[in-house]
């Protein structure tokens, strides 16, 4: 009989992310957050307009309805917000660029001096990464590898997967699926109810803070809140950081 696990990831280390954590705290969850070393402090926006969610500089006054805040804390609001013992800190690329097109010179200032500035703000070693937009090159993985990189996260596909077997393709990770898919709910309810027969399975959940306060049925802070607790009211789920997950596989 093998175990289940569960964990979340949160990517760009947004203000939203002191709300999650402390839902995060009351059901017992723990997870990885995602960070840009060179991005402390930055504020912009982003507009949702349908599915569709882009990044944005301003708001535009017409309708503000569409915009939800992309304000990434600073550096000493996020030593003190992650320095936490649900909370686990990878990197997410030091300025959060696409990844598809890099250099080895860029993939190392991206990625090896993230990795290196985020470990010696938080005083540990920093071993996972998340890909900007779940972009990477050979390069990539190439400086992942030598930086001591254990795992690093892609996007989820847009469909529920077959089962809940832990998907690590090398470094590479595919994650199980987002706080806010249409089937989310549905899919950990399925998972609450497999058996680890043949075994270890997991859960990993994964997605934006900000996403929250878009404040639909299946993107707010109530919902992930109903999905913690689904998780909390299992009593043979053990809930882990990205890094302690993937370390065991
Ligand atoms: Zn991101």
């Amino acid at each position: 009989m093998g175990e289940k696990f569960f964990t979340v990831s949160f990517d760009d280390g947004t203000g939203q992310d002191v709300r999650l954590i402390s839902i995060m705290e009351k059901y017992g969850i723990k997870g990885t957050f995602n960070l840009s070393s060179g991005l402390f402090g930055k504020k912009s926006y982003i507009r949702r307009v349908g599915d569709r969610a882009k990044s944005a500089s301003q708001i535009d006054c017409a309708h503000p309805e569409e915009y939800v805040d992309h304000f990434i804390l600073s550096k000493p609001d996020a030593l003190r917000l992650y320095s936490h013992p649900n909370v686990e800190v990878a990197s997410h690329g030091t300025h959060h660029l696409v990844q598809t097109d890099f250099t080895s010179e860029q993939a190392h200032e991206e990625i090896e001096r993230d990795i290196q500035a985020l470990s010696e703000l938080f005083g540990c070693r920093v071993t996972g990464h998340a890909f900007p937009k779940g972009s990477y090159n050979e390069n990539v993985l190439s400086v992942l590898r030598n930086s001591g990189a254990v795992y690093a996260r892609k996007v989820s596909s847009n469909q529920p997967p077959e089962d809940f077997s832990v998907i690590k393709d090398g470094l590479l990770v595919t994650p199980t699926c987002r706080h806010n898919a249409p089937f989310a709910k549905e899919l950990l309810q399925k998972f609450l109810d497999t058996p680890a027969m043949d075994g270890d399975i997991a859960f990993h959940m994964w997605g934006h803070s900000y996403e929250l306060d878009y404040g639909t049925d299946i993107s707010s802070y109530e919902r992930i809140e109903e999905l913690f607790a689904m998780v909390a009211g299992a009593k043979d789920i053990v809930c882990v950081t990205n890094g302690e997950l993937y370390r065991r596989f």
